[in-house]
């Protein structure tokens, strides 16, 4: 089933959305802001999003850049702008296609058909192997030595977020606010404490990681 993710910040077009698609044999997940939207993004395995352009938090075109910084899934972009640039803007950033409100559910079910045939299975959810483990993004798991590894929700989160991002230096602000939300945008400690849980978890010397990397005063870096 195809998981479709919608960052509307009108709740009731919103709301009808999940509704219809879940009619039309989508799971359909919510939210109402550009910060909310990127966390679920990074949080489930999604394989089309649908973002609005005028998000009250920031705007649509930013969480385009931001999610293609990490992400190859389908974009469709919502707006009631008409002017070609907002456009053009979105589709530069990376977004496939385009629907302008007041659109009808026909409409919007074509785009989601056309986009899920540019989706081959599996895009954005890669299996990634280092020399001391292997991160399966699709189950979401880890395996060490053979064994699953027993990871929490928010060290999953975290792991899932660096290894899509692999070789990149992930911002401490990036992941305190994509994996708790904006109001723990400062709390670095937390970083701290569980990055060393992942690291006794998955590194072989968690004192000296090769996988797990620290950019002081930055953030984190994956390598596999
Ligand atoms: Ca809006």
């Amino acid at each position: 089933m195809s998981v479709v993710l919608i960052i509307e910040d009108e709740a009731q077009l919103a709301r009808a959305m999940q509704i219809n698609l879940r009619a039309h044999g989508y799971q359909a997940l919510a939210a109402g802001c550009g910060a909310d939207g990127l966390k679920l993004a990074a949080q489930h395995r999604v394989d089309i999003v649908v973002v609005d352009l005028g998000l009250p938090d920031m705007d649509g075109v930013d969480v385009i850049r931001r999610l293609r910084g990490w992400s190859e899934v389908p974009i469709i972009v919502l707006s009631a702008r008409h002017a070609s640039e907002d456009k053009v803007e979105a589709l530069d950033a990376g977004a496939d296609d385009y629907v302008t409100k007041p659109f009808g559910l026909d409409e919007l079910l074509a785009r989601l058909r056309a986009a899920s045939r540019r989706s081959p299975a599996g895009r954005g959810a890669p299996t990634v192997e280092t020399a001391d483990f292997m991160v399966d993004l699709a189950a979401r798991k880890a395996v060490k030595d053979g064994q699953d590894v027993r990871l929490t929700p928010t060290e999953w989160n975290i792991l899932e977020l660096l290894v899509r991002n692999s070789g990149k230096l992930v911002s401490q602000h990036q992941l305190l606010t994509q994996v708790w939300g904006q109001a723990y945008a400062k709390e670095t400690q937390y970083l701290r404490v569980y990055i060393a849980q992942l690291r006794r978890k998955l590194e072989q010397d968690p004192a000296n990681p090769r996988h797990l990397h620290t950019e002081a005063g930055m953030g984190y870096r994956f390598d596999p």
